[in-house]
């Protein structure tokens, strides 16, 4: 055969061939010029970042394949989220959602990982930042076909119901204490109270909009229907509540007048006694506590009960007794009834040695008449601690405690404290 023959044959071979090369040279380009498709992810309205993508496109029928990868910024975005159950979207029509990773921020647990259409079921259950990782999916057959990824931080803070005001208990006997209870209050909004019953003062319970103010049903309330006001937000309630009577005993008391003329009747015992512990009746700090019943700080039998109406050394006039008195021998332990604060420690002539201490809210304790004092102003208490022993210092016939429980100005019972029978343990907070 002739060489030149042979060329011949070759010159169709080599025509496809330089066809073919010039062909897929030309799909390489365009496929690069086109890049990878726009593919994007919102939530709810905000677009998610994307992070990633790859897109293969096919060359000369599929027998080559280009890949293209993208090349993203490495920015972060944070999305607010106010609805529990924020919907996914995805375009263009023809991208799909093939997964979707729902994390707590910072490598927590995972919260949802699956399909869209089961994210779309997802709802969150409280407010907090989370992670949110979503990929899709394009299949466009002979022009490519890839995956694309995308994420966000999402700031969750769901929308608040309505805010509502309850009262733990609406019927009361004199000397009881009532907790009112404030919740889902817009961020800020400090609700402010105010009854013919007294004292009604919130305290933040830590909880999101959530407030609680102790109010007291003082013993010399007379049995009728009074209201708490409460305002929060330019919105006032009025919160009705009835008082029933309480049987109080009534008492007959002798006290040496010497003891008398030292203490009740001394005018300077009174002042020490008015310039020290009255201006702690107006006191509160915002740490409630939040155990449940309170412990009875001495055992023994109660000489004086709560709300006594008591005639003391044949005087035709009663004072009122507005705590309890327990009988102990001297040197008996007093303990700490609930954590707390010691707002006062010392020796009064009026009440001699006497603590003062604060639960929250206003909420306190007072102990008159110990014989010795083991904590000092300042201290913080722990529910059983000892804070001293019983004695018979001040306006006092004989070793006892004197226990009484306060808010604001009014004396309010114990005894439903100690036995956990009060509702406000059973309140929020
Ligand atoms: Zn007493």
């Amino acid at each position: 055969m002739k060489r030149s023959k042979l060329a011949l044959y070759l010159i169709p071979p080599l025509f496809l061939a330089l066809v073919a090369v010039g062909a897929l040279f030309w799909q390489w380009q365009s496929a690069g010029r086109r890049g990878l498709p726009e593919v994007s992810v919102t939530l709810e309205d905000s677009a998610l970042l994307q992070h990633g993508g790859s897109w293969e496109v096919p060359l000369l029928g599929g027998l080559l394949t280009r890949r293209l990868e993208g090349d993203y910024p490495a920015l972060g975005l944070t999305i607010p989220v106010d609805g529990a159950q924020p919907s996914l979207a995805v375009s263009p029509k023809d991208a799909s959602l093939t997964r979707v990773l729902l994390t707590e921020q910072g490598g927590g647990a995972v919260l949802y990982d699956g399909d869209a259409a089961g994210f779309s079921a997802f709802s969150f259950a409280e407010d907090g930042d989370y992670y949110l990782e979503v990929w899709a999916a394009l299949d466009r057959g002979g022009q490519g076909a890839g995956e694309f990824y995308f994420d966000a931080a999402l700031e969750v803070a769901l929308p608040r119901p309505d805010p509502s005001f309850t009262l733990s208990a609406s019927d009361l006997l004199q000397g009881d204490l009532i907790a009112v209870t404030a919740e889902n209050l817009p961020d800020g909004v400090v609700p402010t109270g105010q009854s013919e019953l007294g004292y009604v003062r919130f305290s933040p319970t830590g909880e999101a909009g959530c407030y609680v103010a102790l109010v007291p049903v003082g013993y010399a309330r007379a049995a009728a229907q009074y209201t708490i006001e409460v305002t929060a937000g330019g919105e006032t309630v009025s919160l009705p509540v009835t008082v029933s009577e309480n049987a109080f005993e009534v008492q007959q008391m002798t006290i040496s007048e010497e003891v008398a003329d030292q203490t009740v009747n001394s005018q300077a015992a009174n002042w020490e006694f008015h310039i020290t512990v009255v201006p702690l009746y107006d006191t509160a700090n915002d740490e409630l506590y939040t155990g449940s019943a309170f412990l009875q700080p001495v055992e023994g039998r109660i000489s004086t009960p709560y709300g006594v109406l008591r005639y003391v050394n044949g005087s035709t006039v009663p004072e009122r007794h507005g705590g309890i008195d327990i009988a102990a021998a001297l040197g008996t332990p007093v303990l700490c009834p609930a954590d707390g604060v010691v707002e006062y420690a010392g020796y009064l002539q009026l009440s001699g040695n006497t603590i003062v201490l604060e639960h929250g809210g206003g909420l306190k304790s007072y102990f008159y008449h110990m014989d010795s004092l083991d904590v000092s102003t300042g201290d913080r208490v722990a529910q059983g601690d000892k804070l001293g022993e019983v004695g018979t210092t001040g306006y006092s016939a004989g070793p006892h405690l004197h226990y009484e429980v306060k808010i604001g100005r009014e004396r309010v019972s114990p005894w439903p404290l100690f036995d956990g029978s009060s509702s406000i343990f059973a309140a929020a907070g």
